[in-house]
């Protein structure tokens, strides 16, 4: 079934035109290689550990195709690498010279994982030429984004860019993956949960509606591929093909839909939150992504079971509309959460999905009249926040926040900041505008048996 739904992705993504995820596909490339190159010769990208991961069989399958290789580029292992403008300039340099030495255009082949794929694509795009990556770890899920997070002194930013032309990925390579990549990888597909709660919540209120096509293509194996969390831990290659499916499919997704919603809600902004301080950027290899995103998940998997204990079909909508704050006192709020660029972004981020008295009024009405249907919904969406964190310690990802460096003051402190931080509308929204906001976040943490 899931090759059917990745066969659907592919067709109806607009960049990525060829997806193979198998065991041996590295071995097996050389034909794909061809056809989506147009036999161009090839110039792989990769570092001494991805390189020794998957460049030799990438290799081979080429030159088993019939297709030139220029020199490949293959960064030292150590220090790490760092997805920066320099390295993404110094890559568009080996790609322009290759092409000289060639004497044609070659396609760019990224053999590696999130950092290798993000400087290979930003370096392709710069120069409007295509290219293929050869995942060597399932660690997240934006090998298939258009997106590349870049950093220049010190500031990360993510460059628009375009989605490989096709994707790679040997299972029995991803197996041998350093664990902390898969858990990064593990943490970042759970988050299609919570992730997928807070897009149930905003079609309910009439604000972005779920695209049932997009939500099939990015929700329907994710229960599956994360019911093995042991077997990925032990790195048994039948095990990956559910985790890198649906880390492939949520890219895809993005593609079709043209933006990440389907990928990402609330959760994702506890994760850039730490980001934006560089919790964990000092370790070598620096905190991953999907580390971050796991708490973020844990921790909005706990935020929904309070909040799905409420009783939203009797919620008190004169009251709640009463009660609301004029965006004066709600911007001086942000403006006490945040200090400077960020406060400003906030301000921006939160304007945008405020409404006055009469518009709450309309939103959470349409919340109650749909309550029934939502209701059931979301129960079969979510899972209990303490089996989550069960199967994220077997599959080795962080399990609590002192295991990304946080104490449990810091994790409760970033709840406001993440309902701040970005106009994307989730539960945390819902809450605030309900009134419970303050209380359901206090009935998160008066419980500490999740945290300690
Ligand atoms: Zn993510």
């Amino acid at each position: 079934m899931m090759d059917d739904i990745l066969a659907t992705a592919v067709r109806d993504a607009d960049q990525t035109e060829a997806v193979a995820v198998a065991r041996g596909a590295a071995d097996d490339c050389g034909p794909l290689l061809r056809q989506t190159g147009d036999g161009a010769p090839l110039l792989v990208v990769a570092d001494e550990n991805t390189w020794a991961a998957a460049g030799p069989q990438t290799s081979r399958a080429a030159s088993s195709a019939g297709l030139q290789l220029a020199e490949s580029m293959v960064f030292p292992a150590s220090p790490t690498l760092y997805a920066s403008l320099d390295n993404a300039a110094a890559i568009r340099d080996a790609i322009t010279a290759a092409d000289a030495a060639m004497g044609r255009e070659v396609l760019p082949v990224a053999v590696g994982a999130g950092t290798l794929n993000d400087l290979v694509k930003m370096a392709a795009h710069e120069l409007g030429r295509r290219y293929v990556v050869v995942g060597t770890a399932a660690s997240m899920d934006g090998y298939t984004g258009a997106g590349a997070p870049i950093s220049n002194d010190g500031v990360k930013i993510t460059m628009n860019c375009t989605a490989p032309k096709a994707v790679v990925f040997d299972l029995d390579v991803t197996a041998q993956a350093p664990a902390w990549m898969v858990a990064s990888g593990y943490g970042d597909l759970a988050a299609k949960i919570p992730g997928g709660a807070d897009w149930i919540l905003a079609d309910a209120v009439g604000i972005e509606p779920i695209d049932e096509h997009v939500w099939k293509l990015v929700q329907s194996g994710v229960r599956e591929a994360l019911a093995h969390p042991r077997e990925l831990a032990a790195g048994q290659p039948e095990a990956f093909s559910g985790l890198v499916d649906g880390l492939v499919l949520s890219g895809l997704a993005m593609q079709v839909y043209g933006g990440t919603r389907p990928a990402s809600g609330a959760e994702h902004y506890f994760s850039h939150i730490w980001e934006l301080d560089h919790l964990g950027a000092d370790q070598d290899p620096p905190l991953s992504h999907g580390a971050k995103v796991a708490v973020g998940t844990l921790a909005m998997l706990a935020f929904y079971e309070r909040f799905m204990a409420r009783d939203v079909a009797a919620l008190d909508v004169d009251a709640a509309v009463a009660a609301w704050r004029p965006w004066e006192e709600v911007e001086a709020d942000i403006r006490r959460t945040f200090t400077g660029a960020l406060a400003e972004h906030a301000v921006k981020e939160t304007r945008a999905k405020y409404v006055d008295g009469d518009g709450l009024r309309q939103r959470l009405e349409l919340l109650k009249q749909s309550w029934p249907a939502t209701q059931a919904r979301l129960e079969e969406q979510l899972v209990p926040a303490a089996d989550f964190q069960q199967q994220l310690s077997l599959a080795g990802a962080p399990s609590r926040p002192q295991d990304i460096g946080l104490d449990v003051a810091g994790l409760k402190a970033t709840f406001p900041k993440a309902m701040y931080y970005r106009s994307r509308y989730t539960v945390l929204d819902v809450a605030r505008e309900a009134g419970w906001y303050d209380q359901l976040v206090d009935e998160v943490f008066a419980n500490d048996s999740l945290w300690s």
